[in-house]
């Protein structure tokens, strides 16, 4: 198990850690660390860049068996502190479209009882598949309403809660997951299960 700081620290741009496992693969090597602030692509998400050491981070990977994998440009020896940098510019922009997303999906939900289904990141734009049609003016209302929540500036919260705890909560979509659950919440907004990176106030998000 990697212990993941960036549940904690959202905001961390650099840490220190111990190497523990590097494997080749077919490009580069597999890089196992006790600590990391990388995100790895998950629910939505993708992974961040940057650098361990001198090696260049690839892609990151959230293995099944709970690990973190890095995949760098060269071997790293096991034992070996190092020093992690994240691309800050990536990461931030993947933190506000995601935070955005939130709201925007909490918008169609309030609004017009709409489900979001899925959503996608990526470099130049954002997509949300919603789970039935809707017309010209409903995403103008959506987004105005989104909009609405980024210029008051709410805060947006992690508070961790039990798989019991939450089935009593107002959450937008219920969660099938077990154990602890990681609550994002903005206040007076949106309360959903997430396990991903987000502004400390919705302003950060921009214009959506
Ligand atoms: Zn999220």
């Amino acid at each position: 198990m990697t212990t993941r700081l960036y549940y904690a620290e959202p905001y961390r741009t650099s840490f220190s850690a111990t190497v523990v496992s590097c494997a080749p693969r077919d490009f580069g090597f597999e890089v196992v660390l006790d600590q990391t602030a990388f995100y790895p692509t998950s629910g939505g998400q993708p992974y961040d860049l940057g650098s361990l050491g001198d090696a260049r981070v690839q892609d990151v990977v959230d293995r099944e068996d709970g690990a973190i994998a890095h995949v760098v440009d060269r071997h790293l020896p096991p034992g070996a502190r190092i020093e992690g940098a994240i691309d800050w510019t990536r990461r931030f922009d993947h933190m506000q479209q995601h935070s955005g997303q939130h709201l925007l999906s909490a918008a169609y939900d309030r609004l017009f009882g709409v489900r979001t289904e899925s959503f996608h990141l990526g470099a130049t734009s954002a997509t949300i598949d919603l789970g039935r049609e809707v017309t010209s003016p409903q995403i103008r209302a959506a987004e105005d309403e989104a909009n609405r929540i980024v210029w008051e500036n709410r805060p947006v919260l992690v508070r961790s809660a039990s798989a019991e705890e939450a089935a009593a909560m107002p959450l937008r979509k219920k969660s099938l997951r077990t154990g602890a659950l990681r609550l994002i919440d903005i206040e007076d907004f949106d309360l959903s299960a997430c396990g991903g990176t987000h502004v400390a106030h919705t302003g950060a998000v921009g214009v959506i």
